[in-house]
């Protein structure tokens, strides 16, 4: 157990900005913004927002599944921070004492907490509830920053120790395992993986829990329960990680798809005081949260993974008050209905007066027999470091010759044992930037394969060898690659909004002037109030940027169309 309090917690009056809290390597400086201690000068602002409370020694603060916890302050004596080991003994991790406070992300949504927390001895906290918390944060600029902070810290920790987590048996490369282990990474759930693969028993986890190879791969949750091959939407709601809503309420403003677009729209929306809710088939960040590192973002010179800055930006937008709901996909739009109507995967509706669709693009398959065989055991369309980590020391292929490509060719020479870039034009100069080109022309770990594609796939569980063809001279190659990263370009996700809007000829929503709404807004769709932003709109600029800044300049439009100024 560490005793956070006693392990050099600074005052809070000495803070540095955020990114600077957030990139700190020094570990003692990022204990101390982790569990730091207001001053008491920030106390006494602090009780405006709250009523002081007594609680017994060991009597419940709250507990892990609880939903909508307020904020607590230790004004005299502590707060354990605890989870439960298998044999439902409390383990406390962290001690809170006089000036720090309780709480993690969770504190800015509606979904299930991860840990509990008990009154350590007798004890005075301040509780300060929910809505008056978003008041304190947004108000006291200065303590918001250091509760933000904090609260993500608090996260990265529960991640990185597993702390409220929840365990995944299953066989390493199985496309199932790393379905579920994808989606609790992107999502920041804490998890640990007891791999089948190298050990068959997984830690007498199967008989302990009477399941056969056959039931893998199962996540055991709190309580002991055993989610067989669970779909990401039963996960999600076994968790607690979707949110509850009101299907009554009519919002401002839906926005749908998280990736930088989305994401952007719901923190302008927000902070301008939409009713916002947005609404995610798999995870924030999009296609962005799948980059092992963005390094042409602004004010990033050292670049940046893409699931930190989505995982920044859903914290911003929960700060202003957006709703998320995650594993939801959109599958139909009511553009008849007014309020728009709003169909969700598991039958659910939600209404909106306005809606964004930020819904971007999915990446293209392949043309190669046995193709679909290897979908998640072998063929990948991201390159994080967990892709990385199932092809370590073994031959990759990435295919494609954009930007994508070439990021996840430099990432992944850093693991693989070799890395083979397969395009089918001539070479990457008219595809890719000059930077990612040059790296790769520099690496002995790279090697460009160019007037080439894939013929032929083999393994049994999982992929193996690779053949390829060159398209001028028919030469064949086969290699024993494990993994291929496809990036061949996207398509757009707008099936679910057919028939309602126009789109030109591969499926892009059309918008602005040739949608016929061009002096309303650039991102107006054929129907007034519905909106597209990002990679999903016809014409648009690719990148991460051009999707933040469509995102954030909708909202004005957005603002027009509900409250249109007096004739
Ligand atoms: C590997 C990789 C690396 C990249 N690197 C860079 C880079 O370095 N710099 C750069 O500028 N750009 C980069 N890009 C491009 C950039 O990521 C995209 O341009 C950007 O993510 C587009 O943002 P978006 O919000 O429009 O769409 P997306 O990022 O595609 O997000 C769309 C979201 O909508 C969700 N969604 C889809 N359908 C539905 C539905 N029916 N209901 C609910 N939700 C739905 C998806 O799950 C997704 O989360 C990269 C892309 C990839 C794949």
């Amino acid at each position: 157990m560490a005793d956070r309090d006693s392990n050099g917690a600074a005052d809070a009056t000495e803070h540095s900005a955020l990114d600077t809290a957030l990139d700190a390597s020094d570990p003692i400086a990022r204990e101390a913004q982790t569990f730091p201690r207001l001053s008491a000068q920030m106390i006494e602002r602090v009780m405006r927002y709250g009523s002081e409370e007594r609680f017994a020694a060991r009597a419940p603060v709250f507990s892990r599944g609880d939903r909508s916890v307020d904020f607590f302050v230790v004004l005299e004596g502590s707060i354990e921070i605890f989870d439960v080991d298998e044999h439902d003994l409390p383990q406390v991790f962290v001690v809170l004492r006089t000036r720090q406070f309780a709480g993690e992300l969770d504190l800015f949504n509606e979904r299930q907490v991860l840990v509990s927390a008990r009154a350590g001895e007798a004890s005075r906290l301040l509780r300060v509830k929910r809505a008056d918390f978003r008041r304190l944060v947004s108000t006291e600029a200065d303590i918001g920053e250091i509760v933000m902070r904090a609260f993500i810290l608090r996260r990265v920790g529960l991640i990185r120790h597993v702390h409220g987590g929840v365990v995944v048996v299953g066989p390493a490369h199985g496309a199932d395992t790393l379905r579920l282990q994808q989606f609790l990474s992107r999502n920041a759930y804490p998890h640990r993986l007891l791999d089948t693969e190298q050990d068959a028993e997984a830690g007498g986890f199967l008989d302990c829990f009477s399941l056969t190879a056959a039931d893998l791969p199962v996540v055991i949750a709190p309580g002991h329960r055993v989610l067989r091959n669970p779909s990401l939407a039963q996960m999600a709601d076994d968790l607690g990680m979707t949110e509850t809503f009101d299907h009554a309420t009519v919002f401002d403003l839906a926005v749908v798809g998280a990736g930088p677009a989305g994401l952007a729209a719901a923190v302008y929306g927000a902070s301008e005081g939409l009713q916002t809710i947005v609404l995610e088939s798999l995870a924030p960040g999009g296609q962005a949260g799948t980059s092992s590192k963005i390094e042409n973002y602004l004010g990033f010179p050292t670049g940046i993974s893409g699931q930190a800055l989505a995982g920044r930006a859903q914290v911003q937008a929960q700060k202003f008050g957006a709703r998320l709901a995650v594993s939801r996909a959109v599958t139909a739009l009511d553009c008849e209905a007014t309020p728009y109507r709003l169909s969700l995967e598991d039958g659910a509706t939600i209404r909106a007066r306005a809606v964004v669709i930020a819904t971007g693009a999915r990446y293209r398959k392949l043309d190669v027999p046995g193709y679909e065989r290897f979908e998640g055991q072998g063929i990948y369309y991201a390159a994080t470091a967990m892709e990385a980590d199932l092809c370590r020391d073994a031959e990759a292929i990435v295919v494609g010759g954009g930007n994508s490509a070439g990021q996840a060719a430099v990432f992944l020479s850093r693991s693989c044992g070799h890395v083979h870039v397969l395009v089918r034009g001539e070479g990457l100069a008219a595809t890719m930037s000059d930077y990612l080109v040059q790296r790769i022309e520099r690496s002995d770990r790279i090697t460009l394969h160019a007037c080439c594609e894939i013929v032929g796939l083999e393994g049994d569980a999982s992929l193996r060898a690779v053949t390829w063809r060159h398209r001028q001279t028919g030469t064949e190659t086969t290699r024993p690659v494990s993994a291929i990263f496809a990036m061949i370009g996207a398509e757009p996700n707008t099936g679910w909004v057919h028939g309602c809007l126009e789109l030109d000829a591969q499926g892009f929503v059309v918008t602005g002037e040739r949608a016929g709404h061009g002096a309303d807004s650039p991102y107006a769709t054929s129907r007034p109030g519905v909106y597209a932003v990002g990679d999903v709109r016809s014409g648009s600029v690719k990148r991460v940027a051009s999707g933040v800044g469509e995102g954030s300049v909708v909202v004005q439009s957005i603002h027009r169309f509900l409250h249109p100024p007096l004739a």
